[in-house]
């Protein structure tokens, strides 16, 4: 059944495993709580470029979101459990995914109207938010969009290898100083520029040790 022909959830789980949510104000108790961990949230950071699901095409974000994490290499929920075909945190689940109605857009658009949290309204630890804040002077995601977009290669490829390489390192360090976990470190300092640089067609090959190169992604 298509979604305009719907007039109610039919637990398809359709929109579980073609998106995350976003979250928004009144699920920041859901993360004092404890029964969202920043190891299962990662940052969309102002500048990044994005897919827009509504829209259907990538963009530059213009204000930080925090989402839910996908599963590896697809665009399902961590949260949606395949096998019982439900959400496994159902009763605690993001405000976005109470007012979704596949078959009516406008609860979801008019809730798209709202500010979000970003990390600022959730982190309380003052010397992690200058850290945050550091982070994103130096791996600036508007610094990295003018970098890939620039039309001297040599020019580009230089300045965004060492951007990378310093993102790399830093969240290394940073991890180990602070002990913070790696599956946190998306939540806290943002996607890396790794996975960054894809919506624009690239990909990063090699390692820290041999270094790195930018190269066309293949489609
Ligand atoms: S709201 Fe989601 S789970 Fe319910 S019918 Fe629509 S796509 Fe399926
Ligand atoms: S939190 Fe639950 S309801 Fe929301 S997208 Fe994930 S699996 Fe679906």
């Amino acid at each position: 059944m298509r979604p305009a022909e719907k007039t109610g959830c039919t637990r398809c789980g359709s929109c579980c495993t073609h998106q995350s949510p976003s979250l928004h104000f009144q699920d920041v108790k859901l993360i004092k709580r404890g029964l969202l961990q920043p190891s299962q949230l990662y940052t969309l950071r102002r500048g990044e470029r994005v897919f827009d699901n509504i829209e259907g095409k990538n963009k530059t974000l213009e204000k930080e979101l925090i989402k839910i994490k996908e599963k590896p290499k697809s665009s399902s929920c961590i949260f949606y459990d395949q096998i019982s075909s439900a959400c496994s945190i159902y009763s605690q689940r993001p405000l976005q995914c109470r007012v979704f109605q596949c078959w009516n857009t406008q609860p979801l658009l008019e809730l798209f109207k709202e500010q979000k949290p970003t990390r600022r309204d959730i982190i309380k630890d003052k010397d992690l938010l200058e850290i945050i804040n550091y982070h994103d002077q130096r791996v600036s995601p508007e610094r990295f969009h003018g970098l890939i977009t620039e039309e001297i290669p040599s020019k580009r490829d230089t300045e965004l290898l060492e951007m990378i390489n310093f993102d790399l390192y830093f969240r290394e360090f940073i991890s180990e100083k602070l002990g913070l976990q790696k599956e946190e470190l998306d939540f806290y300092f943002g996607r890396s520029l790794i996975q960054c640089i894809r919506p624009y067609g690239y990909v990063i090959r090699g390692s820290q040790k041999e270094g790195y190169v930018i190269e066309a992604s293949k489609r």
